[in-house]
């Protein structure tokens, strides 16, 4: 390959969407990682594709776009690639949210109520239906809201899987190699990327660092407000088949998943993996880059999962881990060029939801790239919004 079009400097699941659908439009891909593809925040992930957690609003426009690409593109890959070298455990399992207080019984059907309105299936199911659904779940429910939408995917092989069509189209990827900043022309536009391995002669280069963008832009000297906010996980050994059959969480999660708050918040998400593991979280704390494994916000999970699903007070704990949701301070992906630097694209900031929207991600920016219409409205997603980019205000 001659020079590339494009440098896509991270290689997590964001960035293999952005080069996946960037090289499906024709364009020369390459893609860097300081570390191996998917070592970021995408490993930590648990893979979650969700409608249910989004109020109305832009971030559920691109979760619904999501949800339709996801099964879609893994098709279209598996097609293109062979299955064995295209799967992603794609799983269309549906969500259960269920109230477990008197209090949270009419804010959760309120939110369910604005969610059809904007085209979510939410549907409210009697607490027998529940049980059926999910019979390990506790009995001492208050309301119920079914998400058939809702899925799960494995998300380190979905991003390999991206970046594998991303090399059988003439791409490339390249582990182990830092970017560093960018090269200007002068006219001020991008003309390279630099690298700890030398500069790489390119007209776009696409910001996918995750939770490291902001220092990434930083060196660029275009910054953008991107911050990592921690999150917990444990994981259980293998359990039974059917022990938990969905992805069901407390209705705590959604004012979790929305609070800009920097202490520690946790609420109660539970759902079994392929292999029989089942997933416990989730814990959202802002607290830098510390990577620090807390026994109290283990012991926290725990607890309320065990609280939700009694069964899983006596199971073993195979391990725990952490990882650092990107974020922006008003909670919505930056996905765009910088109008500051042209040539120099922002695709981050997708917080505790960026497995769910990479596909629509990717295919958003490969239409903003080649100047098409967008299947959904990027404008709420700019990079120069005052939240983000608070100098392109000024
Ligand atoms: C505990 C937890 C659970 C989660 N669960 C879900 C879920 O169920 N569903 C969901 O949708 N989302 C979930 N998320 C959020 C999701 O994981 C992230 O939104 C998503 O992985 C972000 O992907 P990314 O590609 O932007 O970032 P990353 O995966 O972090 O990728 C960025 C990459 O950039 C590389 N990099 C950084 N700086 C440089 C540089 N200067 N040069 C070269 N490479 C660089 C890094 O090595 C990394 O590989 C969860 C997050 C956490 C922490």
């Amino acid at each position: 390959m001659g020079h590339p079009d494009v440098v896509v400097a991270g290689a997590g699941v964001v960035g293999a969407a952005c080069a996946e659908a960037l090289s499906r439009a024709g364009l020369r891909v390459v893609v860097l990682d300081r570390g191996a593809p998917a070592s970021g925040t995408t490993a930590a992930g648990e893979g979650n594709v969700l409608v249910s957690d989004k109020e109305p609003g832009p971030e559920l426009l691109l979760a619904q776009a999501s949800r339709r690409r996801w099964p879609e593109l893994l098709a279209e890959l598996r097609e293109e690639l062979g299955p064995g070298r295209a799967e992603a455990e794609w799983d269309p399992k549906g969500g259960l949210v269920v109230a477990t207080t008197d209090d949270s019984v009419l804010p959760l059907r309120e939110f369910a109520a604005a969610q059809r309105e904007a085209g979510v299936r939410a549907e409210p199911i009697g607490l027998d239906e529940a049980a059926s659904l999910e019979p390990r779940l506790t009995k001492a429910l208050t309301a119920a809201i079914h998400y058939p939408e809702d899925a799960q995917l494995q998300p380190v092989l979905a991003a390999t899987t991206l970046l594998a069509a991303v090399k059988a189209r003439g791409g490339q990827v390249r582990s182990g190699v830092e970017a560093l900043g960018v090269l200007r022309a002068g006219n001020g536009a991008v003309r390279a990327i630099r690298t700890s391995h030398g500069a790489i002669a390119c007209a776009a280069v696409v910001n996918a660092c995750g939770p490291w963008a902001g220092a990434f832009a930083k060196a660029c000297g275009a910054p953008i407000a991107v911050l990592p906010r921690r999150g917990m996980v444990l994981v259980t050994a293998p359990l039974p088949p059917g022990t938990v059959r969905h992805k069901v969480y407390d209705a705590d999660y959604v004012g979790a998943v929305a609070s800009g708050d920097a202490d520690l918040q946790t609420s109660t998400v539970v759902e079994s993996t392929r292999a029989g593991t089942v997933l416990i979280g989730s814990s959202r704390q802002r607290a830098g880059f510390d990577e620090t494994v807390r026994f109290d916000v283990l012991r926290e999970l725990a607890r309320k999962a065990a609280a939700l699903f009694p069964v899983l007070a006596n199971v073993p704990v195979m391990r725990a881990y952490g990882g650092f949701r990107p974020y922006a301070p008003d909670h919505l992906p930056v996905i765009g060029e910088d109008p500051r630097l042209p040539g120099l694209w922002h695709v981050t900031g997708h917080e505790g939801a960026g497995i769910g929207l990479a596909a629509a991600t990717g295919q958003l920016v490969a239409e903003l790239f080649t100047g098409q219409e967008s299947t959904v409205d990027a404008t709420p997603f700019r990079v120069g919004r005052p939240a983000v980019a608070e100098e392109v205000r000024a």
